[in-house]
């Protein structure tokens, strides 16, 4: 027997988890940018600047999952939930992610939804919040005189107790750390413990790439009081190593050296 033309299920749509960088436009990529101009259905999350969702198809249906350390408007099993059930019933979709979606986006447990529910994903990789705010911030996260190793790692209360992270930091090494605004005391203390000495330079770069960005800077004892003094809020990065020096602090070093 003929199925009739409307019991046809309609072709399953793409999900397309796409990385909106650190928030400015201009460092979205050209396929995130066209994606975003075209595609009728995204799901974004909270980090995601307004100024990149302006360039949706003004057709395109915006709808918003944001989430924050304290916040949790959807609970990331609906998400999954949302983005199969869109694409089964025939829609592409826009997976928009601060950063890269790979890199402490939960674009992974998102994937496997998808694949487990037989519905095509593809990924869009963008300017991971590590990248942006070290250019923005002009901190080299590695450099053949002071770091040859860079470490990204997750700052909130699980990453911080259930993981080890000696030998991440010191000399020669970057540490990177992302969603440690809140528990700041605790990284300075766990990396003091470790044998990092108090004195080690730390950036705190907060909104890197957009235009209220803040970049301040001092030793990693002093971690928890920069926080607070200047109420520093997500989003924020925290860069722990030589790199992060005041450029005229090396420059003054350096002198120091030639003198000798
Ligand atoms: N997938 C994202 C990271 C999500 S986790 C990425 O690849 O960048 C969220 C954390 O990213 C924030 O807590 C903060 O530490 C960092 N972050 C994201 N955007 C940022 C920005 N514009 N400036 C500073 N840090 C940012």
């Amino acid at each position: 027997m003929n199925e009739s033309p409307s019991s046809i299920p309609p072709p399953v749509g793409t999900v397309h988890l796409v990385g909106a960088g650190p928030g400015d436009p201009d460092l979205l990529t050209l396929r995130a940018a066209r994606l975003i101009g075209s595609t009728k259905l995204i799901v974004h999350d909270g980090l995601v600047d307004p100024a990149i969702l302006a360039l949706a198809h003004p057709a395109a249906k915006l709808v918003s999952v944001a989430k924050s350390r304290a916040r949790h408007t959807m609970p990331q099993h609906e998400i999954n939930a949302l983005l199969v059930a869109a694409a089964l019933t025939g829609h592409d979709v826009v997976r928009l992610k601060g950063g890269d979606p790979f890199v402490f986006g939960r674009g992974g447990e998102e994937a496997e939804a998808c694949r487990a529910a037989g519905v095509p994903v593809a990924i869009v990789p963008g300017i991971t919040a590590a990248t942006g705010a070290a250019a923005a911030a002009q901190i080299p996260l590695t450099h053949r005189d002071s770091a040859s190793i860079v470490s990204f790692v997750a700052g909130q209360c699980k990453g911080l107790t259930e993981q080890d992270w000696s030998g991440l930091a010191g000399k020669g090494r970057t540490l990177v750390i992302y969603m440690g605004v809140a528990t700041s005391e605790a990284i300075s203390e766990k990396l003091m413990t470790d044998g990092l000495a108090p004195d080690v330079p730390v950036a705190v770069i907060e909104n890197a790439s957009r235009p209220e960005m803040r970049v301040l800077r001092g030793p990693l004892a002093g971690l928890p009081s920069l926080v607070a003094t200047h109420r520093v809020k997500s989003p924020a990065l925290i860069v722990i190593g030589d790199v992060t020096a005041e450029p005229e602090q090396e420059l003054r070093k350096l002198a120091l050296e030639v003198e000798k």
